[in-house]
């Protein structure tokens, strides 16, 4: 025999589980766009959708080249002195950052919706 207790519990964990898959999915969206960013004043805002490669000139003789293809964003090439930025991997996911400190370059995936969402959960 099932009690009223037990159909409630059961009911929350179920509620629980779905709400931590949504989550879980919000978490992982790919995100739409990416920003960039060049000594905290935005840039320019790509879409990810859209292959394209940019050559960015930072300052005199600064520069940096950002490359979509496929919905990933990648530093391709850069001529600052650490290279911290063309070594980091591919980027895709909603608030995923690459970040050319030298240049104060950074480029930030955002999403639509599922960005404001991923806001508030946090
Ligand atoms: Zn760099």
């Amino acid at each position: 025999m099932i009690k009223k207790n037990d159909v409630i519990l059961l009911g929350t964990i179920l509620l629980l589980a779905a709400a931590a898959i949504i989550f879980i999915n919000i978490r992982k969206t790919d995100g739409s766009r990416v920003v960039i960013t060049i000594d905290g004043e935005e840039y320019k805002t790509l879409d990810l959708n859209k292959d394209t490669t940019l050559t960015i000139e930072v300052a005199e003789g600064a520069y940096n080249t950002v490359t979509v293809k496929n919905g990933e964003v990648d530093m391709t090439e850069a001529n600052c002195p650490d290279k911290l930025c063309v070594k980091h991997r591919k980027i895709h996911y909603n608030g995923e950052t690459i970040v050319c400190l030298p240049h104060k370059v950074v480029l930030q995936i955002v999403g639509g919706e599922e960005s404001e969402a991923d806001m508030i959960a946090k």
